[in-house]
């Protein structure tokens, strides 16, 4: 069984849509801060594929999935409502204490990351870093063949 990580913001929640979307976000103190834009996590939509990969993910018993998201430090409704998120799209069943919020995503044990960004630790995990959005993985599609091939 491999173990999967997977990053929220930029890969299963449209961040920069919600952002742009944001009645406050051209405001002080959140211009150049939308981590912090209240109620921002809450109502992302989700990421072209990315709803129905992650069911397949989460249902296919060669994969343990975990979801594995930085929350801003300074948006501390942020961590209930990333807790929400998931709730909101996936079967309380298949998702039940399978959150991980962490800005240190190196420590974490495991075969795969997907994940948007270098930061929070993800260059350093110990398996394969999935660069979601990037030349060789730009969409879910690229992922799952990744995925389904191993
Ligand atoms: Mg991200």
């Amino acid at each position: 069984m491999k173990r999967v990580y997977i990053d929220l913001d930029g890969v299963l929640a449209d961040f920069e849509k919600g952002r742009k979307n944001h009645p406050l976000g051209n405001q002080t103190p959140y211009k150049g801060r939308p981590d912090r834009l209240p109620g921002l996590f809450k109502d992302l939509e989700p990421i072209k594929g990315s709803i129905g990969a992650v069911n397949k993910l989460l249902n296919n018993p060669n994969f343990d999935v975990y979801f594995l998201s930085t929350a801003p430090w300074d948006n501390p409704d942020a961590w209930t409502h990333k807790r929400l998120w998931i709730a909101n799209h996936f079967d309380e069943k298949l998702i039940r204490k399978r959150l991980i919020l962490c800005h240190h995503k190196n420590f974490l044990k495991g075969d795969f990351l997907i994940d948007d960004r270098k930061w929070n630790g993800a260059q350093d995990f110990e398996g394969e870093w999935i660069e979601f959005g990037g030349q060789q993985f730009p969409d879910w599609e690229s992922v799952m063949n990744r995925l389904e091939s191993f």
